[in-house]
C-alpha cells in the first residue's frame, strides 16, 4: 500500500486485516500495523511492515509503507518485494507530491497499480474531481478506480477481490535453487539478526546452511516463518512468499538490505538488491556522558539493521569527544533516529548543527567530499566548492501559487515551469539549493498555502557556492566543533548570532573572556564577557590590612596565570545552545 502521509494506509490495512480475519477483533485497534510507540504517538509510519493474509484461497503478501518523503527508502524497498501496489488517494486532498513520487517508483518496478479513492464517508470529499485527476495521471478508466472509506469499511472487499483479480502470481519456481531478497531486518539480542526476506526461487527450511553473498558470510536458518503481522513460526518459504529468518549472526554488520541469501555453496547469480539510500543531511551524535560511546556505538549499528537509510562513521571532535557523523534522508529522519537512540538505547546525546555534503575541488585536481566544517580543506588549497541543487514539486492550489512563488524567491529557488493536475491544482517545477530546504521551507511552504501545499524533492545536481568556514574562538581559542560552514554572504550575520547566542550561554569566568567568530584568521564579530571578581578576602574578618593585600595579590597573580592558559570550560550547555536551531 503506497500513498501520501495520511491518506489512509495505515487504516486501510486495518480494514484488510479484520476482513481476513488475520488479526482476531479483539486484538485490533487503529493502525495497528504501526508497531513503534514513537509511531504511534505522533500518528505516522516510519517503518515498513509485513503481514501475511488469507483470502479466498489466495495468500496474500502485504506491506504497509510510510508516506513522508525522509522514509522514501522503506517504500522503494518494499516495492521490490511485491508484484502490486494500491495507490491510496484521499478523496478530500487529491493526488499529493508523494502519491506522485511513490507511484512513479511502483511503476519504474513494473508493478500493478490499483487506485483507491478513500474517505468517501468524508462530507467535504470530492470523488467526480479525484477520480478525473487520476484517471488522467494513470491514463485509466473510471472503472479501475475503486471508492472506499477505509474508516467505516466500505468497499474494502471489492480492493481484496481486485488484488487477486489484477495482481499476477510471482514468477518464482519451487525446484529452481533458493533465493531470497533481504528487504529489512532487526536485531534480536538472543537469536542474533532476523532477517526479512522476499523469497524470490526455492525454498528454505529450518536447518538449512546458508550463504550471504554480498557480504560473503555463512550462518544457519535458526528458525523462519511469516508475518502475522508478529512472528508466526512456519516449516519453509518457499518462491513468492514473505517472511522472517532468524540467522543467529551476531555480527549485525553481516545482513545487509538488498543482500541475497542462498543455500551454502551454491554459485548463483545474486539478486538486483537496490540502489544505496542516499545521506542528504549530516550530523554528529555524541555521548552526553563520554562514558556511554560503546553503548553508542551498538546502538547505531543495531539501529542500522532496522533502517538502511542511516549511515554513520565513528568521529571524534576534540571539545564532544568520541561519536559519530551520520547521514540521515531528511530533518524528520534526523530528528527520529535521535529520538529512537534515546528512547530504544537510553542515551543522552548532543547533536550537532546539520550540514548537507559540499564537494570541495582542491587545486590539486582532487575533488572531496565534505559535510563537516572540522574536516574543511584550508582556503588556500581550494578552488571550487560546490553544493547539492534539489529538483523540487510542489502541488498547490491555484490560488496559492503566487504565495509560493515568493517563498521560492526567497529560498532561492530556480521556477522551471508549471503543470496542471486540473483547472485549479498545480504541480510547481523550481530547483532549490538543499541548504534551503532543510531550514524551514517546509513550514514556511505550509503557511504560506495554509497546509493546502505538498512538497517532494530529488538530487538533482551539485552547482558552485560561495561559502566559508565560520570559526569561533573563546579566549582566543578555536573552539573546533563550533565551526560551520556558512554562505558568505550571511557570514557576518551569523557570526554575530553565534557569538551573541554563546556569551549568554558562558558563564563568567575569573578573567575577562572574549568570544569572536572569525574567517580564516580575520575576525568578524566579537563579544567580551566581563570578568566575575572572586571576593578572596570575605573569610577575612577585620584585622590585618597587610594579610588582606597579600590575598589579593596572590589572586591577581592567579588570574594572570589563567588568562595565559586561556582555558574556558565549555559546558555542553553552551554548546547545545549555539548548535541547536
Ligand atoms: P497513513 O499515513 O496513510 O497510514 O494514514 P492513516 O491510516 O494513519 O490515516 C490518517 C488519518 O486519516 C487517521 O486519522 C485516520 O483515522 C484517518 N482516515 C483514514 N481513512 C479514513 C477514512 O476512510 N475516512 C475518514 N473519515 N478518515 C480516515
Ligand atoms: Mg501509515
Amino acid at each position: 500500500i503506497i500513498a501520501h502521509i495520511d491518506h489512509g494506509k495505515s487504516t486501510l490495512a486495518d480494514r484488510f486485516l479484520e476482513l481476513t480475519k488475520t488479526i482476531p477483533q479483539n486484538k485490533m485497534k487503529e493502525q495497528v500495523l504501526d508497531r513503534m510507540d514513537l509511531e504511534r504517538e505522533r500518528g505516522i509510519t516510519i517503518k515498513l511492515q509485513p503481514v501475511r493474509m488469507e483470502y479466498r484461497g489466495y495468500e496474500l503478501n502485504l506491506i504497509d509503507t510510510p508516506g513522508h518523503v525522509d522514509f522514501t527508502y522503506e517504500v522503494s524497498r518494499s516495492l521490490a518485494a511485491v508484484e502490486g501496489a494500491v495507490l491510496v488517494i484521499d478523496a478530500t486532498q487529491g493526488i499529493q507530491a508523494q502519491t506522485l513520487a511513490n507511484l512513479y517508483m511502483a511503476l519504474a518496478q513494473d508493478l500493478t497499480i490499483i487506485p483507491v479513492i478513500n474517505k468517501i464517508d468524508l462530507p467535504n470529499a470530492d470523488v467526480e474531481k479525484t477520480t478525473k485527476e487520476i484517471c488522467s495521471l494513470l491514463d485509466c478508466q473510471v472503472e479501475d478506480i475503486i471508492s472506499v472509506s477505509a474508516k467505516t469499511g466500505t468497499n474494502i472487499e471489492t480492493v481484496l477481490q481486485k488484488i487477486v483479480e489484477v495482481v499476477p502470481a510471482p514468477k518464482g519456481e519451487v525446484k529452481n535453487p533458493a533465493r531470497a531478497l533481504i528487504f529489512d531486518s532487526l536485531f534480536d539480542e538472543y537469536r542474533g539478526v532476523v532477517a526479512f526476506v522476499r523469497v524470490v526461487d526455492g525454498q528454505f527450511r529450518a536447518g538449512d546452511q546458508i550463504d550471504f553473498l554480498a557480504t560473503r558470510t555463512s550462518s544457519e536458518v535458526l528458525e523462519l516463518g511469516m508475518f502475522k503481522p508478529d512472528f508466526c513460526k512456519t516449516d519453509q518459504l518457499k518462491a513468492g512468499e514473505i517472511g522472517y529468518l532468524v540467522t543467529g549472526l551476531k555480527d549485525v554488520k553481516k545482513s545487509r538490505v538488498g543482500d541475497t541469501i542462498v543455500m551454502a555453496g551454491q554459485k548463483i547469480q545474486a539478486l538486483s538488491g537496490y540502489k544505496e539510500a542516499k545521506p542528504m543531511v549530516f550530523a554528529g551524535i555524541f555521548c552526553q556522558n563520554g562514558n556511554d560511546y560503546p553503548k553508542l556505538r551498538k546502538a547505531v549499528e543495531e539501529l542500522k539493521l532496522t533502517d538502511a537509510s542511516f549511515s554513520f562513521e565513528p568521529h571524534q571532535a576534540k571539545a564532544l569527544g568520541f561519536g559519530f557523523r551520520c547521514g540521515f534522508l531528511g530533518l524528520l529522519h534526523l530528528e527520529i533516529i535521535t529520538e529512537r537512540l534515546k528512547r530504544e538505547f537510553s542515551l543522552e546525546l548532543v547533536v550537532t548543527v546539520p550540514s548537507v555534503a559540499y564537494q570541495v575541488s582542491l587545486l590539486t585536481n582532487k575533488i572531496i567530499a565534505v559535510t563537516n566544517a572540522q574536516d574543511w580543506p584550508d582556503i588556500n588549497q581550494i578552488k571550487q566548492v560546490r553544493e547539492p541543487w534539489m529538483k523540487v514539486d510542489i502541488i498547490s492550489p491555484a490560488g496559492y501559487i503566487g504565495a509560493i512563488m515568493q517563498l521560492v524567491q526567497e529560498f532561492k529557488g530556480i521556477y522551471i515551469d508549471t503543470e496542471y493536475l486540473d483547472q485549479d491544482r498545480a504541480i510547481l517545477h523550481y530547483q532549490i539549493p538543499l541548504s534551503f530546504i532543510l531550514v524551514d521551507f517546509y513550514d514556511r511552504l505550509k503557511s504560506a498555502s495554509q497546509g493546502y501545499a505538498s512538497l517532494n524533492y530529488d538530487f538533482l545536481e551539485y552547482r558552485p557556492v560561495a561559502v566559508v568556514k565560520l570559526d569561533i574562538l573563546v579566549a582566543e581559542e578555536l573552539v573546533e566543533a563550533l565551526s560551520s560552514i556558512v554562505y558568505q554572504e550571511d557570514a557576518y550575520k551569523r557570526g554575530r548570532a553565534i557569538t551573541q547566542k554563546l556569551k549568554s550561554a558562558l558563564s563568567r569566568q575569573l578573567f575577562e573572556v572574549k568570544v569572536q567568530a572569525a574567517i580564516g584568521s580575520k575576525v568578524i564579530a566579537s563579544e567580551r564577557i566581563s570578568a566575575m571578581r572572586k571576593d578572596v578576602t570575605a573569610k577575612l574578618y577585620g584585622g590585618d590590612v597587610t594579610r588582606k593585600m597579600k590575598l589579593l595579590k596572590k589572586q591577581k597573580k592567579g588570574k594572570k596565570r589563567m588568562k595565559n592558559q586561556g582555558k574556558v570550560n565549555i559546558p555542553p550547555e553552551a554548546y547545545l545552545a549555539v548548535l541547536k536551531r
